[in-house]
């Protein structure tokens, strides 16, 4: 009776009862085995790579099972909160192609059953649960400050015990409902705790659908449930909403596997049934010789706006991801060059247990697969939205030259292996500037590479006598054949056999007349195949660089 007399004093106007939101949340009505995701993001303002590598995960298993993805936006920390950062986290996710089917599913609409999807909004709902914890003698208030807990680690710590308040050394857990009453009529501030049922010899086992079955001694601390601020722990907050939200898959980072004895226990606690959980490893680095994890403090590339400034698309990025998530998706891309990748299979047990390497070589590789696999259009249209954003100059020269940058995007694109030049946008610059004049005659002369044992004086006798010899309307074989037959003049030979017996007597290879006719043409030593690159700058501009290139 006193319990209930404690539990009316600190909620004196709780008008409702866990049987009223059971009511009101009802058990979804789904197929079997349709999994209910989410996406709980605190809004910190800060968008780690890790969560885009997570939700894919939610968002995958919730659409491939029937199920339901929503978004649960985290924001009981409120010292934390940035404002705007969870309209930037849902349109991050849009971007990613990650669309959530309840929750804000986008800046300006709410929709879903199971609502409100703000934790902050939910006050109401964590307090009638916790009334009734209290109403049951299964939490209370507890009176210590922040000086009393300081010392009591300080002295655990000392005398070698597991610090925290828990048994003896949870003070208030002892308390009569009479003085906590007291103390509270009296104006004494408070939080309150749950009352842990835990046993110090206890075992419990999380059966992780990644890790498999991990074995913890069981939960003996009095966790906090309500803080001063009479907003929830992320605890009390997390059990109460994916129960009554219908989650079946709690999916989550592993640094939050150390918490699930106290979980598990909390569910069992407030009666509900424990959903699956599934904790994700940590996103991890090489740094050096040694792994660590991706800092969002040290790497650039931990943020999310990295991949967006770079020039990463987005498609880039999820494969990449969905690389890391399952290693054989590796090979599923191969047997299906052409598929969306959202028809790849995402499973949970596939998953590698310990950290997940990142690593943007890998990245790169992976993006400009990609990236060939666009067709020009896509490529163009892609190019310059980035460009509108973080290059200017080659935004308008691009835009101003579209049916030339849109053959410059073609090249080598057709056949069955096609080139890859770009893995993100900020490559593309310096991979096509030559098509360009405007940026072509800006280069320094220290910038022209010459084909290597060639000296500008002999590089410049092999472009006047080509300039003066060569014919621009000459299909493909047969300009090749008059490279050769100019190179062949000049002193160059065709035959490596040859050429390697007596070296001493030629100029060099016919490869190395090609060569120097690029360097002429583009200032680089790797450039597309030079018939393409002539064909696209067309007769005029390619004779205005063989000019060029003798005054230099
Ligand atoms: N809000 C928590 C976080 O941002 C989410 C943990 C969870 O998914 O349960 O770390």
């Amino acid at each position: 009776m006193s319990f209930e007399k404690l539990a009316k004093l600190i909620y004196p106007n709780m008008d409702k009862n866990p049987k009223y939101y059971f009511e009101k949340y009802p058990k979804r009505n789904l197929p079997e085995g349709a999994k209910v995701t989410r996406y709980a993001p605190s809004p910190t303002g800060f968008q780690h790579i890790g969560s885009v590598f997570s939700a894919i995960i939610d968002e995958r298993l919730a659409n491939q099972s029937g199920g339901v993805f929503y978004i649960r936006v985290e924001d009981t920390d409120q010292k934390r909160e940035i404002k705007g950062a969870v309209e930037d986290t849902i349109e991050t996710m849009h971007k990613f192609g990650l669309n959530f089917h309840e929750g804000m599913v986008s800046r300006y609409e709410s929709k879903g059953d199971y609502g409100p999807y703000r934790q902050s909004e939910r006050e109401e709902i964590y307090k009638t649960f916790v009334y009734d914890l209290i109403k049951k003698g299964l939490a209370y208030p507890c009176f210590c400050t922040a000086q009393e807990l300081g010392e009591l680690r300080e002295k655990q710590i000392k005398e070698k015990i597991t610090p925290g308040y828990y048994g003896q050394y949870a003070k208030c857990r002892n308390t009569s409902t009479e003085e906590a009453i007291k103390r509270i009529e009296s104006g004494e501030e408070y939080i309150i705790r749950l009352k842990s049922p835990g046993h110090p010899e206890g075992k419990v086992e999380i059966h992780d659908l990644i890790k498999g079955i991990v074995a913890f001694p069981e939960n003996i601390q009095d966790i906090v449930l309500i803080k001063g601020d009479g907003l929830p722990t992320y605890h009390l907050a997390h059990a109460v909403d994916d129960h009554l939200m219908g989650t079946t898959h709690v999916i989550r980072g592993e640094e939050w596997l150390s918490s699930a004895p106290i979980h598990v226990q909390l569910f069992q606690v407030l009666g509900f049934q424990v959903p699956k959980y599934a904790h994700t490893p940590t996103i991890m680095k090489i740094d050096g010789d040694s792994k660590r994890k991706l800092s969002k403090r040290k790497d650039l590339e931990a943020a999310v706006s990295y991949y967006h400034e770079m020039g990463y698309p987005v498609e880039s990025v999820t494969e990449y991801l969905l690389n890391i998530i399952n290693s054989d998706f590796e090979q599923w891309r191969v047997d299906n060059p052409h598929e969306n990748s959202t028809n790849f299979k995402v499973e949970l047990e596939k998953m590698s247990k310990s950290g997940a390497l990142f690593d943007l070589v890998k990245l790169n590789d992976v993006s400009k697969e990609v990236i060939a696999r666009m067709k020009a259009e896509v490529v163009y249209n892609n190019y310059i939205a980035w460009a509108k954003e973080y290059d200017n100059e080659m935004y308008s020269l691009v835009t101003s030259h579209e049916a030339l940058s849109k053959a410059i995007f073609n090249i080598d694109k057709e056949g069955l292996n096609p080139r890859k030049d770009f893995a993100k946008w900020c490559e593309v610059r310096e991979k096509i500037f030559y098509f360009f004049d405007e940026l072509f005659n800006r280069e320094e002369k220290e910038a022209i590479e010459l084909p290597s044992k060639m000296n500008l004086e002999e590089a410049k006798r092999i472009v006047e006598t080509y300039s003066k010899e060569y014919n621009f309307n000459s299909n493909k074989e047969l300009w090749f054949e008059e490279l050769k037959a100019i190179g062949l003049t000049l002193g160059y030979t065709a035959n490596r056999k040859e050429f390697k017996a007596n070296p001493e007597n030629f100029n060099g290879m016919i490869a190395d007349v090609a060569a120097t006719i690029r360097t002429a043409l583009t200032h680089r030593v790797n450039a597309p195949d030079l018939y393409t690159v002539m064909q696209i700058m067309g007769e005029a501009k390619v004779r205005g660089r063989f000019n060029k290139f003798l005054e230099e």
